[in-house]
């Protein structure tokens, strides 16, 4: 019997496919004796096992694409290898027969001692290496239990291709790893709307819904399911009828985005002539191929975190330069927007999880800038980066999460002392790229004017602008409903950044994820902007809408709205100005 489920729907789009239940639980390890004269079979048992996570491992190998980031096919190299380390498969039979006892005990024996040897390391690149024994010793261990669920958990990449995911949350280098395994799309049980997984879900147009707690138990492996990434909304065992409406939906989708591909490399202009900027947001040098695919356009937005994240730790200023390099040529003379790493809450590392409990207000913690600052060695060796690259063509620096104009004037002091060193190495840099700041904290939109002085741009983080003008988790489900960008507050911090922008003669531009909603573009083009960083998947929407405003008319209205103070008031009036003038 069909039911229904609802969720957070934070990436468009309909999927039908198969579900497949992701466990991620370690598999419970019991210790017991054998026999004497049965050790023989145990250690054939282990290599049998071994056998079996090494064939699974190379067909994952075999598998993915050939462009997958360079650290998800290491991780496979690296683990490949241990499985077939002489050292690593001797010690374990040691154990099995000293110990006596059977191979999945013999293994976690094995793996305790190399865990004890890696956390007793200072190298933290070293530290962190002890994840990929543990992912080995478990890859093992699960072939020993042979347990159907428990197998599943990295299953073989052809299980995934056009199934639908379940879990109970995604990291994002699950969600990127997922889709080279071609996802058809996923469901978790927790995780908000704007977190980053949910972001990198729309950008790589992976239909989404999140927050429906015990997903797990409520939907079996194997299931059909229907995911409503539009409505938040999920069909458990659709009937012929009900799944018959959502592949003609599905197909109208289609039909629709087919059509809008007549807008592909035309300029972004309102009806009354105005010229307006539209540009792409992106976590990889790689996502600018998905961008051409709708748009030759610039980047607003490049997150760098991901190269960190994927990594597992900071990477040198040698392979940050060849990465921004690598996604400037691509670009192929467009601009390129590099906003310095905002690592925490988030988009935290795992090296940094291990270290310790999270402070209880991450994203009010030791974040994004604030962390730079405090370690600005590391600081430094991205900021060199950038004005390497830069060097190269239109690059522009964009700093993230800036609270106060003091916070700016040290950021700025190292930047300058980031030339200094550049000058003294007698490296090619550019002494002058566009430095900009983006306008994501309540305490700095209202003092956009103090930073609009100082900087060459200014760009609205609304993921984050609204989470602390509404003191509410970006990534906490719970109060979900409590999020809304047509809140009066947020519509006034964004207006007055915006005017900031406009009375002191530089851009600003808009690159949350409110500027990849196409309910809001005509209330912005209204209020001023004229910059957009939009979602891959959103530009042509959001250049059909532009295309076919006139901002004339648009902007006597939305001062009448701005002036409302119910977000359901100006929610319907959105609504009408939408439905006026399309
Ligand atoms: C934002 O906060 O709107 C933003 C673009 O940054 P992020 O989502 O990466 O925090
Ligand atoms: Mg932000």
């Amino acid at each position: 019997m069909s039911v229904l489920l609802n969720g957070i729907g934070v990436s468009k789009g309909i999927a039908i496919g198969q579900a497949y239940v992701l466990y991620r639980e370690q598999p419970e390890i019991r210790e017991y004796n054998i026999p004497e004269e049965n050790i023989k079979d145990e250690i054939k048992r282990f290599h049998t096992a071994r056998k079996k996570a090494h064939q699974q491992l190379h067909e994952i190998k075999q598998k993915i694409s050939a462009d997958v980031p360079q650290d998800i096919s290491q991780f496979i190299e690296t683990s490949l290898l241990m499985l077939d380390d002489p050292v690593f498969c001797n010690d374990t039979v040691k154990q099995i027969e000293q110990r006596i006892c059977n191979a999945e005990w013999a293994l976690q024996a094995q793996c305790n001692r190399l865990v004890k040897v890696f956390d007793e390391m200072d190298d933290p690149y070293l530290k962190t290496r002890k994840d990929d024994v543990i992912h080995v010793v478990q890859r093992i261990q699960r072939c020993l239990i042979d347990d159907e669920q428990a197998t599943q958990a990295d299953d073989e990449t052809d299980h995934l291709k056009g199934r639908i995911i379940i879990a109970d949350d995604l990291t994002p280098a699950d969600t990127i790893l997922m889709q080279h395994q071609k996802i058809a799309g996923f469901i978790t049980e927790y995780g908000g709307p704007l977190s980053h997984t949910a972001i990198l879900a729309s950008n790589l147009g992976i239909p989404a819904v999140v927050g429906i707690h015990n997903a797990k138990q409520l939907i079996l492996a194997g299931e059909w399911l229907i995911i409503d990434g539009n409505e938040g909304m999920i069909v458990v065992d659709p009937d012929k009828k009900t799944l018959k409406h959502f592949k003609s939906l599905q197909k109208d989708e289609k039909q629709r985005k087919r059509n809008l591909f007549e807008l592909k490399n035309k300029p972004a202009k309102t009806l009354d002539g105005h010229q307006i900027i539209l540009n792409g947001n992106i976590d990889r040098p790689e996502d600018i191929k998905t961008l051409r695919q709708f748009d030759h356009t610039g980047v607003g937005l490049y997150r760098t975190e991901m190269l960190f994240l994927e990594r597992n730790e900071n990477p040198s200023e040698e392979e940050q330069f060849e990465t921004y390099r690598r996604a400037l040529r691509a670009l192929k003379g467009k601009p390129l927007t590099i906003r310095t790493v905002d690592l925490g809450a988030d988009k935290e590392l795992d090296s940094t999880l291990q270290h310790g409990p999270l402070a209880h207000n991450p994203a009010m913690g030791l974040r994004a800038i604030r962390r730079c600052l405090k370690e600005p060695d590391q600081f430094l060796k991205q900021l060199r980066a950038i004005l390497r690259v830069a060097s190269y063509g239109p690059i522009k620096m964009m700093i993230p999460m800036m609270t106060c104009i003091s916070e700016l004037d040290q950021t700025l002091e190292l930047i300058e002392q980031a030339k200094e060193e550049l000058k003294t190495n007698k490296q090619r840099f550019n002494p002058q790229p566009l430095i900009g700041a983006m306008i994501e904290v309540p305490a700095a939109a209202l003092s956009a004017h103090s930073f609009a002085e100082k900087l060459d741009f200014l760009s609205i983080g609304t993921n984050d602008l609204i989470q602390y003008t509404l003191a509410l988790d970006r990534i906490d489900d719970e109060v979900s409903h409590l999020y809304k960008p047509l809140n009066p507050s947020v519509l006034k911090l964004i207006d007055i950044t915006i005017q900031a922008g406009i009375n002191k003669g530089i851009s600003v531009s808009l690159c949350g994820e409110m500027a990849s909603e196409p309910l809001y573009t005509r209330l912005l083009l209204g209020m001023g902007l004229k910059d957009f960083s939009v979602q891959a998947n959103s530009l042509l929407e959001i250049k059909h809408i532009i295309n076919n405003s006139r901002i004339d008319k648009l902007a006597p209205e939305v001062r009448k709205l701005l002036t409302l103070s119910y977000p359901d008031e100006i929610e319907h009036e959105v609504f009408e100005l939408n439905k006026k003038f399309s």
